[in-house]
């Protein structure tokens, strides 16, 4: 699963942990590389904990469970079925974020 912000496909380091950091985003699983964790307060575009808040979430069939205090909420939406496998490899995420980066009306040239 590639970064949601950048599109970044994730590398194992060698050794220690993986830097990058898991969240839930809309009430899908999604994944920050850490050059997106630099800068700004990236966690806010991510989905907070119901009940403290937190940002670590794990995303479930139907479900978000909060990893800090063990809550687990319903998402507000059925889950989607598989993305096609047209080969693509773009979420709509990651298009989305493409076209913030861009502008917004930066394709056009
Ligand atoms: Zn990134
Ligand atoms: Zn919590």
């Amino acid at each position: 699963m590639p970064c949601y912000r950048c599109g970044a496909r994730q590398t194992d380091p060698d050794h220690g942990p993986s830097p990058w950091r898991r969240g839930v985003r809309s009430d899908r699983q999604v994944l920050v590389c850490p050059d997106c964790q630099h800068g700004r307060d990236w966690t806010a575009d991510l989905d907070h904990c119901t009940s403290c808040g937190a940002t670590a979430l794990v995303c479930r069939l139907g479900e978000v469970e909060c990893r800090t205090c063990g809550r687990v909420r319903a998402t507000e939406r059925m889950a989607e079925p598989p993305a096609p496998s047209d080969g693509s490899g773009l979420s709509e995420e990651v298009a989305a974020a493409l076209s913030r980066v861009l502008g917004g009306d930066g394709l056009a040239t």
